[in-house]
């Protein structure tokens, strides 16, 4: 069973024992209904499966595997990105579906999940070959996506090149119908968003800031006399110097990594930045503009090298990228890939808050592990919603025509992660469960109610 079927399932059983929840569904018929709602909730809607058939610019024509997994619909289109990497599979991506159905229904945007993946390593392949990809996705499952059925947007791999591409592609294989807001995260002239490219590493580190800043600040009193281990854990870490360390410095890392570089409200440093190849750290923090101005001059990549250092005056030491985890700072901010930290690697953890930006960085094992130890963890599903908050902005502007300024989106995005902190935190802070468990049991809420009021129960 995956994780989030673990969760699903817990949380489902949580609701049936609150008598107040669905209060109609009584006896047998309540057992019925929650356990019709852990199959419908861990099992996706639609496997769509294509062998693309592509011809290589050196004649040869292959086969390449791609998949739509369509997770619910149930508050709106499918919506999730297409993943282009050499070891995505059904499996991981019925997963990221599922996530993005329980991420949505949390931050109540009206879109269902799903999720899709090309087993491809895009690097091997030349751009014409790229493109030519991109098309047949598009033509392959073209009766399933569109702007009211389901709209990807870009994940690990792919970009606001390919949504280009592919909404170019929806256009011409879509003759006279609606299009501008059939994918998101294109590019400007497409009818991308602004803000959209900023979004995720943005909302990943208000999420953060609001939390310890608004919330646990405003509530010391109340929250020193509570037995709740998560708020202790956050009253050591509210005032006085902050050391922060970020994994993965790419769209996600790079953009956090700033706010929390710029950020007045709190007293943050961060001490180490890492991306594939490797790590910088320096104690009294680093210059993280100089940094992004070499990973933009370098292919997104960091220094390697003391010369490197040096031209961009940056102060830092270099060293192996996984110690990063390790390192004895506060609050990892962990955006690079998935299950970062798992069994072999728990037990070193020393950060007290961990902030998931990636998708699943950590594993079931370990996530139990650190909770236990009051491990105060910012999941996944309320962290890195920026991005599809954003495209759903995207969407809205695509239907009318009508642009929002970078500071409108902005204030958009951080009211919405608002709303859904003003929600949780106060439940979160009261419950013995993790933060994690508090969200997906929120989610599931949402989604019961709404089942359960179109009928689809019985
Ligand atoms: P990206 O490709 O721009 O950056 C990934 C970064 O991680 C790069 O700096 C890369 O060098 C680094 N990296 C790879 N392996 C590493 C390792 N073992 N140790 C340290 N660093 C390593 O990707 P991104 O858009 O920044 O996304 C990062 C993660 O966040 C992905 O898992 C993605 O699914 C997730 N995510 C992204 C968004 C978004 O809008 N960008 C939204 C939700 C979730």
């Amino acid at each position: 069973m995956s994780r989030q079927q673990t969760i699903i399932k817990e949380s489902l059983k949580a609701l049936m024992e609150d008598e107040s929840f669905l209060p109609d569904l009584q006896a047998q018929t309540r057992e019925q209904a929650f356990n019709s709602l852990v199959s419908l909730l861990s099992t996706p809607n639609h496997i769509h499966k294509s062998f693309l058939r592509i011809t290589l610019e050196n004649g040869t024509i292959v086969r390449i595997p791609a998949f739509r997994v369509q997770h619910s619909n149930t508050v709106g289109p499918y919506k999730g990105g297409i993943r282009f990497h050499q070891s995505v599979n059904e499996d991981e991506v019925s997963n990221l579906a599922k996530l993005m159905t329980l991420k949505n229904s949390l931050h109540e945007i009206p879109f269902g999940g799903a999720k899709g993946g090309v087993i491809i390593n895009p690097k091997e392949y030349s751009i014409k070959e790229l493109n030519l990809i991109c098309k047949k996705y598009v033509q392959y499952f073209h009766d399933v996506i569109g702007p009211d059925k389901d709209i990807p947007a870009p994940d690990v791999g792919t970009g606001e090149r390919e949504m280009d591409w592919m909404m170019g592609e929806y256009k011409t294989t879509h003759p006279g119908k609606q299009y501008r807001n059939s994918f998101t995260g294109k590019s400007i002239v497409n009818g991308g968003s602004l803000g959209r490219r900023e979004a995720t590493g943005k909302g990943v580190y208000f999420t953060y800031r609001y939390m310890m800043h608004n919330f646990v600040k405003e509530n010391k009193k109340w929250l020193k006399d509570t037995e709740n281990r998560f708020a202790h854990t956050a009253l050591d870490h509210v005032d006085g110097k902050t050391k922060i360390a970020v994994q993965g410095f790419g769209n996600l890392g790079s953009v956090a990594a700033l706010e929390a570089y710029q950020c007045d409200y709190l007293q943050n440093k961060v001490v180490a930045v890492s991306d594939h190849n490797v790590m910088l750290y320096h104690e009294e923090g680093l210059d993280i503009p100089a940094l992004i101005n070499f990973a933009q001059e370098h292919d997104g990549e960091l220094p390697t090298s003391e010369e490197q250092l040096r031209d961009y005056d940056v102060r830092a030491e270099i060293k192996e990228r996984d110690d990063l985890l390790e390192l004895d700072v506060d609050v990892l901010l962990l955006a690079a890939l998935e299950d970062q930290i798992h069994e072999d690697n728990m037990k070193e953890i020393k950060a007290k808050i961990i902030i998931e930006g990636a998708n699943g960085p950590i594993t079931e094992e370990a996530d139990k592990d650190l909770a236990d130890k009051g491990v105060l963890i910012i999941p996944d599903i309320l962290a890195n919603a920026g991005g599809v908050i954003v495209s759903y902005y995207e969407w809205i502007q695509g239907r009318e025509t009508q642009f929002m300024t970078e500071d409108e989106v902005f204030d958009r995005l951080f009211d919405k992660l608002k709303e859904t902190m003003d929600t949780i935190l106060p439940q979160f802070f009261g419950d013995p469960f993790p933060l994690r468990q508090n969200c997906y049991i929120h989610s599931v809420m949402k989604l019961s109610t709404i089942m359960y009021r179109q009928g689809k129960l019985y």
